[in-house]
Order: structure tokens, then C-alpha cells, then sequence
């Protein structure tokens, strides 16, 4: 071919090399992660464009990751038969930073100003430049598996520029050769490799080999028995589909044949879930697969979106492979796939609410916020009450933090009662003190205690559960029809004294209220506003006035 020619590194890439190249993150070892996972995604993009009946270069047979170690050259080679690249693409994909994980690690860097960018370069993974980690010289060989493309060797010892150079007897596909620093050389040994392959890329579907031998397993999770899958195995499994750093603290494997084929694994995250996780619009963190053939990575629509805390992976079988994207979106079958998925994670959290009270506890102060939006989200009664059950409040009968579900409260009631009563308030101690809860506590009723905003706006919603009205305190006490004996004894007014009361508090009061009422209800307040509804909304008011000087 030609000459080399050379390229400049756009500035943020050069900057990202220069502290990759000059990391003394302990962690080096996840370049190879990196790169095969890189190799990985090439594949799994063939394959796709392969059952799209995208006309491609079909000269090699299997799909398969060959990694070779060389003590002597101090190489490791990492060759995959992916969708390889075209010269643009080597331009665009290696010379700048696309790549949101690299993107956010240099924001990071330059927002926080952050000194010690090796504590968090672990945490983003800085993809295919963190071969500079352990590399004084990077060489891509690639080749498109477009029809009719040459193949191309990119070089660069990631010091500000990069040549491309057209070469002959390039494989369709990318084949990365790191010529590694002394200090590194122990990625040449190949148990070293297998090791590291063993530890991140276990669930790569491709096979991948070390020198001729097979080092993976690439028997996927979700299609063994849910019994011979490990904790461990878990955990590495959600890390690794999930791009996450913590553990799975749920960990829901589900198999069913009917109404659809579907096998799937699912985790709720040991952590909490951030500003981001609460925003309707991010990216889903469910891939989706049909006969373990990945369809798309960041699935949307497959989990209902209250679900999106939810991480892992979904196959089915009913899912046609030539199923195109935009029908992806919505089709009858994805609501379908969507349903049964509800059903079952409802089903699976309700059944952890009864067996694993405390870390559902903990569960639900994490990420009840979510199950409240499902039932807001909600068009079907049944669907609402059946989220419901997985709702906690704190509740009049049990300390602070001791929480109660719906079902539970039910199985509690007393035999004459028919309601469930909730008050809605700002804290405990303003619930327990409140007006409106005096009379129920002497009855010794139990009032589930609701303390967030949306608390009351889900109840109102709900309106029932089991067959059960859900009605506020508040409006449990407008209602009360018991007749008021007036007799003039001790502490008491005479019944014409108390309606001249009534009626000059109606004249004093008129316009700004709706009626005056006697109540018995009442021992230690003289007095009570009520609302009909929304009594947090009563709160709310309350605090923006407060905020008026
Ligand atoms: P990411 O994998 O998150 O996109 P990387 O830095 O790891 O980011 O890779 C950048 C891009 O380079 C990839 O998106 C891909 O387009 C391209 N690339 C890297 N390795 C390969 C490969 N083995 N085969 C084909 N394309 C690759
Ligand atoms: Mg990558």
C-alpha cells in the first residue's frame, strides 16, 4: 500500500492518554476486559447485521475471539472475527472519544478538577485506550466485513498522533496487537490472561480462546437451571451486564415457557438509586436477546419503566431475529413481554416483602419511590392494587421505621372495621399529635402514617385495595355522623350556647370556610380545620408560607 499517514489525537483523547499512559492504577489488568469486550460487541454487531440480511464478507466460518501471548515479543494479540472497520470508522472510533464512559470520566476530570484521576479511572473504564495502560505501542489490524473493503493497520505509542496504512491479507475483523512495557510483561504469560479472562469476561457469549485453548464459559446464566447458578456467579453476572461496580442485592432468575417463551435474570442493585436512575428518560440497563443472540444492549420498552431500576437480561425465543428496531419499540409483542415481566417482578418482590422483611424494608426505603410511580402510571385498577401490596408505610401501631404493608394492615383490622386510614403529615410526631388522629388512637385504629407528598396522591388514586375504601383521617372525621350531647355539666356548653357558638363562628367565618360542625371526636384540641382530601397538600401550603418573610 501506500505510505503511512499520520493523524493528530483530538485534544480530549490526548488528554485521556496521557493519564491512561502515565496511570498507576493497580487495576491495569482491565484493558483486557476492555479490549474484549471490544471484540465481543464487533461480533455480536455481525451477527446482527448477518440476520438483518445485511449483504457482508462471509470468508471465515466461526465467531470467536483468538488471543495469543508471546513471552519473547512481549505481545498480547486479541483478534476477533467482528464487523471489523472501514477507515473512517478507525478515524472516528480510535481518534476521538465517542464513547460516553471515557466522555464522562474526562468531564469528571475537568468539572471536579480532579487530582487523582487514577482513583476514579477504574470506575469508568476508559475502553480501547486503556491498552496505553500497559502498551508502549498499539497496532489495529482491521477490515470491514462490508463487501469490497481493504484492510487498514493503525499504529500509535499513544503519544499525540496515530498513522493508518493500507495492508494486504487482512482478516474481516479486528486483530489488536499490544506491544507491552517491560514493567507489564506479565500480560504476555498466558495464565495470567486466563485468569484475567476468567475474572471479567466469563460471560462474553463468543468463545474465546488463549493460544488454541477455550478459557470461557459460554454457557449464558440465564439459560441454566437458576438452582446451579452461584451467588458468585451472580454477582460477577450483574457486574458484568449491568456495568456496575456494586452487587445485586435481588436477584431474580425466571423461566416460563407459557404464555410466551422467556428466560430471564434480573437485579436490583445493592445501591441506591441516584438522581439519574430516577429520571424517565434514562437509558435501560436490560438487554435483550432471542435464542442468545443480542438484539440490543439498552433495551427499551422490554421492563415497564418503573422498572428501570431493574439490571440484566431478557431472551425469548418469540422474538423473530429479523424483528427490526422500530418494531422493537412497540409492538403487541413487546407489551406482551412487558406484562408477563410486570407480573412476575411484582409477584417476586411481594413474595421478599413476606419471606425477607428487612432488606425489603430496606428495599422499599430506597426504591419505593419507583413502585409509587408504577401505580400513578397505571390504567387498570387490578394492576394499581397489585402494585399496592408492595407498598410500606410506618403506621400508628409500630415504632418509628417498623413499616407495615396494605396486606398486613388488612390482616390486622379490627372485626368492626372497614376502612383503611391513612394521615397524611410531615413527620411522626406531627402525625402523632395531630387532631385528626386523636380520636382513631383512642379506638386504638390503626393509621398508616404517610410522610412524602406522594404518599397521599398514590392512596387517593388507589382509592381501594382488597374491596377496602382507603380514606384519609381527615375525611374519616368530616363524615362522622355520631350526635354531640350538649348537657351543660362540667367542661360542657349548654346545646343553645353551643349553636350560638356555631352560628357566630359561621358569620365570623364566612367565605373562607365551608360549614361549622360540633365533633366529638376531639379531647385535647379545642378545634380542627379539615380538608376533604390532600392534607399533605395542607403541609405543603404551610411550608411555602413559612418561606414568606
Ligand atoms: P466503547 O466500546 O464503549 O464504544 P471503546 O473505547 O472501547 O468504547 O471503543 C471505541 C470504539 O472503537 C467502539 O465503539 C467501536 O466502534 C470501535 N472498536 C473498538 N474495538 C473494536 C473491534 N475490536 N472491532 C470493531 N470496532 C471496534
Ligand atoms: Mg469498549
Amino acid at each position: 500500500g501506500d505510505a503511512p499517514q499520520s493523524y493528530e489525537f483530538q485534544a480530549e483523547t490526548r488528554m485521556l492518554l496521557d493519564i491512561v499512559a502515565k496511570s498507576l492504577y493497580s487495576e491495569k489488568e482491565v484493558f483486557i476486559r476492555e479490549l474484549v469486550s471490544n471484540a465481543s460487541d464487533a461480533i455480536e454487531k455481525a451477527r446482527y447485521l448477518a440476520l438483518q440480511g445485511t449483504q457482508m464478507d462471509s470468508s471465515e466460518a466461526g465467531m470467536k475471539i483468538h488471543i495469543t501471548t508471546d513471552k519473547y515479543d512481549k505481545t498480547l494479540t486479541i483478534q476477533d472475527s467482528g464487523v471489523g472497520m472501514t477507515k473512517e470508522e478507525l478515524i472516528d472510533n480510535l481518534g476521538t472519544i465517542a464513547r460516553s464512559g471515557s466522555k464522562a470520566f474526562i468531564q469528571q476530570l475537568q468539572e471536579a478538577g480532579n487530582s487523582d484521576p487514577q482513583s476514579i479511572i477504574g470506575q469508568f473504564g476508559v475502553g480501547f485506550y486503556s491498552a496505553f495502560m500497559v502498551a508502549e505501542k498499539v497496532e489495529v489490524h482491521t477490515r470491514s466485513r462490508l463487501p469490497n473493503s481493504v484492510g487498514y493497520c493503525w499504529a500509535s505509542d499513544g503519544c499525540g498522533k496515530y498513522t493508518i496504512e493500507e495492508c494486504e491479507g487482512v482478516e474481516p475483523g479486528t486483530k489488536i496487537v499490544c506491544h507491552l512495557k517491560i514493567a507489564n510483561r506479565e500480560y504476555a504469560d498466558e495464565q495470567t490472561v486466563r485468569d484475567v479472562i476468567k475474572k471479567y469476561s466469563s460471560f462474553i457469549s463468543s468463545p474465546i480462546d488463549v493460544n488454541g485453548e477455550q478459557a470461557n464459559n459460554i454457557k449464558p446464566i440465564w439459560l441454566m437451571d437458576p438452582k446451579e447458578v452461584s451467588p458468585d456467579q451472580h454477582d460477577e453476572f450483574y457486574r458484568f451486564v449491568g456495568s456496575a461496580y456494586d452487587k445485586p442485592r435481588f436477584v431474580l432468575h425466571y423461566r416460563t415457557d407459557a404464555p410466551l417463551d422467556l428466560r430471564c435474570v434480573l437485579y436490583v442493585p445493592e445501591g441506591k438509586p441516584g438522581l439519574f436512575d430516577m429520571n424517565r428518560d434514562k437509558d435501560s440497563s436490560v438487554a435483550l436477546y432471542c435464542r442468545r443472540v443480542l438484539i440490543m444492549n439498552k433495551a427499551e420498552n422490554v421492563l415497564p419503566k418503573w422498572l428501570r431500576f431493574m439490571k440484566g437480561v431478557v431472551d425469548s425465543e418469540d422474538i423473530p431475529l429479523n424483528l427490526s428496531r422500530e418494531l422493537l419499540q412497540d409492538s403487541a409483542l413487546i407489551r406482551k413481554l412487558r406484562t408477563v415481566i410486570q407480573n412476575r417482578a411484582i409477584r417476586f418482590l411481594f413474595d421478599k416483602s413476606r419471606k425477607d422483611s428487612e432488606n425489603y424494608r430496606k428495599f422499599f426505603i430506597d426504591y419505593g419511590i419507583f413502585i409509587k410511580e408504577g401505580i400513578l402510571s397505571a390504567q387498570e385498577q387490578l394492576e394499581k392494587e397489585e402494585m399496592a401490596k408492595l407498598l410500606m408505610y410506618d403506621t400508628s401501631a409500630k415504632p418509628t421505621g417498623e413499616k407495615v404493608t396494605l396486606p398486613e394492615y388488612i390482616n390486622q383490622m379490627q372485626s368492626d372495621q372497614k376502612d383503611i386510614y391513612y394521615l397524611a403529615a410531615p413527620s411522626r410526631e406531627l402525625a402523632e399529635s395531630s387532631p385528626y388522629f386523636e380520636s382513631l388512637k383512642k379506638k386504638n385504629v390503626e393509621v398508616l402514617f404517610c410522610y412524602e407528598p406522594y404518599d397521599e396522591v398514590v392512596l387517593m388514586q388507589l382509592k381501594e385495595f382488597n374491596s377496602k375504601n382507603i380514606i384519609s383521617v381527615e375525611k374519616q372525621m368530616r363524615q362522622n355522623k355520631d350526635a354531640v350531647d350538649f348537657d351543660g355539666s362540667e367542661g360542657s356548653l349548654l346545646r343553645t350556647e353551643a349553636n350560638e357558638l356555631m352560628e357566630w363562628l359561621k358569620t365570623v367565618l364566612a367565605g373562607r370556610c365551608w360549614g361549622v360542625k360540633a365533633t366529638p371526636r376531639l379531647e385535647a384540641h379545642p378545634c380542627v380545620v379539615t380538608v376533604e382530601e390532600m392534607g399533605a397538600a395542607r403541609h405543603f401550603v404551610r411550608t411555602q408560607f413559612s418561606q414568606i418573610p
